[in-house]
């Protein structure tokens, strides 16, 4: 192993997450089976104690992908969502059995492992998105409504930036096709927001797959994760049967699923993604230990990758 992993840093544990080491070292075990692992990034800054602390962004590769396209995984944007990451930790089999069974796959550790550690939302900030900088945010790259250019003239942050250039480098070295980026939700103290007591999923994509996004949100749902089938969100996008669907939100997933950005001064074209799935487990963060559930929910979605997978080779068609 070239790349040595961070010991005892020291991670949030009231809510009884996973210690970020464990997470590391879990995803580890597929470079020993011949993935591929990459380090995206570096992220520098301090631990809740205010210590300095140095921790590594990985993505992973499964072996021998050539040309086709395949899935990818995504976990751990935002630091107080620890749901996602703690159930790819317990689902490195799962990837394992699925690579074996043909299937490329790229996926990646936790892409703020800072805020993991400290539970905060963004590397720099707590909660508040005025000030928070996240290192999902594309908008620097993603074109403008008029496509003459990117939304924003310079990246969020040097986490943004380097995600950003990974992931649109792998856009072109192993395409995606189906893409699950894992999220949670804490619900909203607006009463009468639908997030009030529900979450639901986001979609990006082509119209007839939606269908892969509905049926993540069934298996949430019947997982105990309560869903907001239908209304506005905050922001004013429509849900229906619990999916929003391409939002505008200039995230990592719009990237993803974008045909034509704009990088180092023009407009490209790039391999895009035909399904994004961005998966959010809703949480009250006035109920202790929920986490359990939600890991448990996290992971029954994992466990349908394959059945994903071959909805989206089979050419499902679109639902009513
Ligand atoms: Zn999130």
């Amino acid at each position: 192993m070239s790349i040595e992993t961070p010991l005892r840093v020291g991670t949030f544990q009231k809510d009884s997450r996973l210690p970020i080491e464990e997470v590391y070292r879990a995803l580890e075990q597929l470079t020993h089976h011949g993935w591929e692992q990459q380090r995206i990034h570096v992220q520098e800054g301090k631990t809740g104690g205010g210590r300095k602390v140095v921790l590594p962004v990985y993505g992973y590769i499964s072996p021998q992908w050539h040309e086709n396209p395949g899935l990818w995984v995504l976990v751990g944007v935002h630091g107080e969502e620890p749901a996602p990451s703690n159930a790819l930790a317990q689902h490195v089999r799962t990837l394992l059995m699925l690579a074996e069974a043909g299937i490329p796959i790229l996926c990646t550790s936790i892409l703020n492992p800072l805020g993991y550690i400290k539970k905060w939302r963004y590397p720099n900030e707590l909660w508040n998105p005025d000030f928070g900088a996240s290192v999902g945010d594309s908008e620097h790259v993603l074109l403008n409504e008029i496509e003459s250019g990117p939304r924003t003239r310079k990246p969020i942050s040097f986490d943004a930036e380097c995600i950003t250039v990974w992931a649109l480098t792998q856009c072109v070295q192993h395409p995606p096709v189906l893409v699950f980026d894992h999220h949670e939700d804490e619900f909203s103290p607006e009463p009468d927001s639908p997030q009030a007591r529900a979450s639901y999923t986001y979609y990006h994509g082509e119209h007839g797959l939606v269908r892969i996004a509905e049926d993540v949100v069934d298996v949430l749902h019947a997982n105990d994760m309560p869903i907001a089938q239908d209304g506005e969100t905050a922001f004013g996008e429509k849900i229906i049967y619990g999916v929003v669907r391409n939002a505008v939100d200039g995230s990592v997933d719009e990237l993803i699923s974008a045909p034509r950005v704009f990088f180092r001064g023009g407009k490209i074209e790039k391999p895009a993604a035909k399904a994004v799935i961005i998966i959010e487990t809703g949480f009250d963060p006035g109920v202790p230990h929920t986490l359990d559930q939600r890991v448990v929910a996290q992971g029954a979605v994992m466990n349908r990758y394959e059945t994903y997978w071959n909805m989206m080779m089979h050419k499902i068609l679109p639902s009513i």
